[in-house]
């Protein structure tokens, strides 16, 4: 079957490579569509972070050249022994998180804060960008009638927004701020929108994102190209807001996402960071904020569905373009480096 397989930066490989078989506890899926992430993107560009090079996963005992691809649906195909949980011809959205099941974050059921984390697709073990995989039983989860495929291999990017609101303080009725509006600010949006927040403001320096931004329900945009975020933001909401989303990794921006915030605001950590970012802890102090960091999801993926069944996190809004396995490096890696308006590239490996 064909794959694409990251082997170092800027050298991702579409190759004929082995069919994965199922194994007791296992389920095989015929990938329908995969999308492109942000991760990926970094792991193409700027590589490896996630992809394990110099020893295998611990879970996985996998290491590079590694399938990419972890955001994906599909049907299954052939179920291992022992798996009850779907049957072969069930669509299927794939929660792609490796855990080792015995940590203390594992044994607390927090398996997203696993000391082993990892994830299909990028942690090694197979992925979405080849036309089958075989995933743990835990991992699968039947999508409701009335999903297409295409809005599946959006779950899991939603997943970590919608993580990322519920986390948060946010109440019926606040405001907030959206520092960076990639796909995941996007989605942040719209998980914001659902938890009923009155003003949701969209800070970013694109104005092609800035539009999509407001498409998808930001109440006003913020271009710091233009004017200062957090004076803007403190004179637009009398005082600052409820809560900040950081979703962007720029060093600079995370202090300016924390002076946003009102006293006793709240201050959420989406991205994942290359360097330091230093702030003045005098800013959290003299008004009683708070800081907090997020990471990926848990228990969450029933909910983001229900969710998309009532309008939200629509692929029609969402995914900017769709392309062949083959052409995954030109038409998809490529192409989200160069054009800024790209949201979500969905990926058919056959
Ligand atoms: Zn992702
Ligand atoms: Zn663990």
């Amino acid at each position: 079957m064909k794959a694409a397989r990251w082997y170092n930066a800027r050298d991702i490989r579409v190759e004929e490579v082995e069919e994965p078989k199922v194994e007791k506890g296992k389920v095989k899926i015929k990938v329908e569509w995969a999308g492109i992430c942000g991760s990926d993107l970094h792991e193409y560009a700027a590589g490896p972070i996630f992809v394990p090079v110099k020893a295998p996963h611990p879970i996985s005992k996998d290491i590079a050249p590694i399938i990419m691809g972890h955001e994906f649906c599909g049907r299954v195909v052939e179920v291992g022994e022992g798996v009850t949980k779907v049957k072969v011809g069930d669509p299927v959205v794939i929660e792609p998180i490796l855990r080792c099941g015995t940590c203390p974050a594992c044994k607390k059921g927090k398996y997203n804060l696993c000391e082993n984390l990892g994830f299909h697709g990028l942690s090694g073990g197979g992925g979405g960008f080849s036309e089958y995989t075989v995933v743990d039983e835990y991992m699968v989860h039947k999508m409701p009638e009335g999903l297409s495929f295409e809005q599946g291999a959006l779950v899991e990017p939603a997943a970590v927004a919608l993580h990322a609101v519920r986390l948060s303080k946010i109440k019926p009725g606040d405001k907030a701020a959206v520092f960076g509006t990639g796909p995941i600010g996007l989605l942040v949006i719209e998980a914001l929108k659902a938890a009923g927040a009155a003003e949701i403001y969209a800070v970013e320096v694109s104005e092609e994102r800035l539009q999509k931004a407001k498409e998808l329900g930001a109440t006003a945009t913020i271009n710091p190209k233009e004017e200062d975020p957090v004076q803007k933001l403190i004179e637009l909401t009398d005082g600052g807001v409820d809560v900040a989303f950081e979703v962007t990794g720029v060093p600079a921006v995370l202090q300016q996402a924390i002076d946003s915030t009102t006293i006793e605001g709240e201050t959420v950590i989406v991205s994942i960071w290359e360097k330091e970012a230093g702030i003045q802890p005098n800013n959290l102090v003299l008004k009683e904020r708070t800081v907090k960091g997020i990471i990926a999801y848990r228990d969450i993926f029933p909910a983001v569905m229900e969710l998309m069944k009532r309008g939200y996190f629509q692929a029609e809004k969402l995914v900017t373009k769709r392309i062949q396995l083959d052409d995954i490096v030109t038409e998809g890696f490529e192409t989200l480096m160069k054009e800024k308006d790209q949201v979500k590239i969905l990926v058919k490996p056959e």
